[in-house]
């Protein structure tokens, strides 16, 4: 075992699910990471939050759709200083709008930081967490790359590509000790979803089995489930926490 401490890095954690995320880690033991793009005074709240109720937080800025910075904070920040036990994609932006009206900046931006801010933070955290033998990847996929969803072309095709991520990641560092799995949200209560119209947040609503939309800690309680030991032998899968609005 390391002296490092136990360490969980949560990306886009200034908010929402991923704050959810970073506060459930910090209860379970971890030493958190999170990081932030925008909004500093946000990300530094939650850090000082989890200091606050005992726990140990640092935020970082860092734009995961910027794979030159994504290396750097990994080499600067995280190798040989931590023990990286728990990788969380959680970072993601929308561009929504119908197929026919999307402008190529909008499907590049979007598969940008969800897909390919996962692939160079994992491609990151792989290289580390193989020399330590341990690890757990964690990608925050979404229900709209399970089963598709009109005006979200980029943002499906983005998060469909994290389940390929994850399968493809999980078969390679499995002999290193390293789990790789999804978490596949339905509709959960923060920004991003806040954002939509609200007939169509109405329509989601009368779609849910469960009906009620979900809470970022429905999410951070699958997080956490699947980076604790009792999970140790389940790689390569897609957990959905969606209310029954698709299985
Ligand atoms: P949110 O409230 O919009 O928060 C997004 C987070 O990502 C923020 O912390 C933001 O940082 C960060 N971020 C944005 N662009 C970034 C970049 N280029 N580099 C690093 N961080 C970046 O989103 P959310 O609803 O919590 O969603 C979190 C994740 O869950 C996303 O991957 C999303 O696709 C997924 N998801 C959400 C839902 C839902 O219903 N909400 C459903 C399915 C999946 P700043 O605050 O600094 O801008």
């Amino acid at each position: 075992m390391s002296d490092l401490p136990r360490t969980a890095l949560v990306t886009g954690a200034s908010r929402g699910i991923g704050k959810g995320i970073a506060e459930e880690m910090a209860r379970q033991g971890c030493q958190v990471y999170l990081t932030y793009v925008s909004r500093p005074e946000e990300a530094e709240k939650v850090a000082s939050g989890i200091t606050a109720s005992g726990g140990s937080a640092r935020a970082f800025r860092l734009d995961v759709g910027d794979p030159a910075s994504v290396t750097a904070f990994f080499q600067d920040e995280v190798r040989d200083k931590v023990d990286l036990a728990v990788l969380v994609n959680n970072a993601g932006v929308t561009r929504d709008g119908l197929m026919v009206r999307m402008k190529d900046e909008d499907w590049d931006a979007v598969l940008n930081v969800n897909l390919r801010g996962a692939f160079a933070c994992t491609r990151e955290a792989a290289k580390i967490m193989t020399r330590q033998r341990h690890g757990r990847i964690i990608n925050i996929t979404s229900i709209s790359g399970q089963m598709g969803n009109a005006g979200q072309l980029n943002y499906s095709s983005a998060k469909a590509g994290m389940i390929g991520l994850t399968k493809s990641a999980a078969k390679e560092l499995a002999s290193r000790n390293i789990t790789v799995n999804a978490v596949a949200p339905g509709f959960i209560q923060t920004d991003m979803t806040a954002a939509l119209p609200e007939d169509v947040q109405k329509a989601y609503l009368g779609q849910i089995p469960l009906k009620r939309f979900g809470a970022v800690d429905d999410i951070a309680a699958a997080v956490a489930f699947l980076a604790s030991d009792r999970a140790g032998y389940i790689t390569g899968q897609v957990l959905a926490v969606n209310g029954g609005l698709y299985c």
